[in-house]
């Protein structure tokens, strides 16, 4: 596995392969901390592409003025073995100011009203920083298809509203979550819970289970699907809720009755710490 620093040499090792005839790229965009959740993104663009690039990059911008930018977990080595375990080509770790040559005087890239929704509502910035770095990894990449994780389903349909709008050739697949064996989506933030907490944030998991079941009984109704996701983090009153709802996936609009594709989300904290969870129902 090469590790590349600049986006010339991205560049290059794109542009050889498209050269040569017959190659599929594939790319995973990452903030490092590599866990299984990452490793499954990699192994799926492994299966579907002949390359695969992982980009490990903290990006600075979208993180908000009192967010966890500094204290974001790091391991350099740990991500490279695990990345080259599962059989990335290329990882592609820049530093800040590769990416961002002119520092905060930058060129942003800006999707409208869906960047406003869910996590973007609560987080103001985050998506313009996300369709930022992630249109500077395609244009420099160039490729075929990039892999995300459904755990940030929000994340998914702006970057996929991106795409249609700026006519990109990149296709945005999204990769089912993976959960630790109780339930609880694996996060490169897990790793700042206390044991009490990490117990705690199982609420999550099971007010999503609580919207699945119910959904599968057949309830379609959207406030009583809230309801009860609600009264599930009830029983765990340390948690507080940011957001629950329930989306259209692709436009990140409430709906008022549950169909096939909508979007159950949902964001809390646990004590410092932001998680999310989500189903998409069936
Ligand atoms: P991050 O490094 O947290 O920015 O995540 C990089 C990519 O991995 C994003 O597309 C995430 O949605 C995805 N990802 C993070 N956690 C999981 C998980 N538990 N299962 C699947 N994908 C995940």
């Amino acid at each position: 596995m090469q590790v590349l620093r600049t986006v010339s040499e991205l560049r290059l090792w794109s542009r050889d392969l498209r050269a040569a005839g017959g190659n599929i790229i594939g790319l995973v965009p990452t903030m490092g901390a590599l866990h299984a959740g990452h490793a499954s993104l990699i192994r799926a663009a492994r299966a579907q592409c002949t390359h695969v690039a992982v980009s490990l990059f903290v990006n600075p911008t979208q993180f908000g003025p009192n967010e966890d930018f500094t204290r974001y977990p790091r391991a350099f080595e740990a991500d490279c073995a695990l990345a080259e375990a599962e059989g990335a080509g290329v990882l592609f770790a820049p530093a800040v100011e590769e990416l961002y040559p002119n520092g905060a005087d930058s060129t942003f890239v800006e999707v409208p009203v869906l960047s406003e929704r869910l996590d973007g509502a609560s987080r103001p910035g985050h998506f313009r920083g996300v369709a930022t770095v992630v249109s500077k990894l395609f244009i420099a990449a160039e490729p075929d298809r990039a892999y995300f994780g459904q755990k940030d389903a929000a994340q998914v349909a702006v970057l996929r509203r991106m795409t249609a709008d700026l006519r990109l050739a990149t296709e945005i697949v999204a990769c089912p979550i993976v959960r630790d064996a109780d339930g609880l989506a694996l996060s490169s933030r897990n790793a700042y819970l206390a044991p009490a907490e990490r117990a705690q944030a199982l609420v999550l998991s099971r007010a999503v289970r609580r919207v699945e079941s119910l959904v599968a009984e057949g309830e379609r109704c959207a406030s009583t699907l809230l309801a009860a996701a609600r009264e599930v983090f009830a029983a765990e009153p340390v948690v507080r809720i940011d957001y629950a709802a329930l989306v259209d996936w692709a436009t990140l609009e409430p709906i008022v009755t549950a169909a096939p594709g909508t979007l159950f989300a949902v964001a809390a904290w646990v004590g410092s710490t932001r998680l999310i969870d989500n189903a998409i129902l069936s």
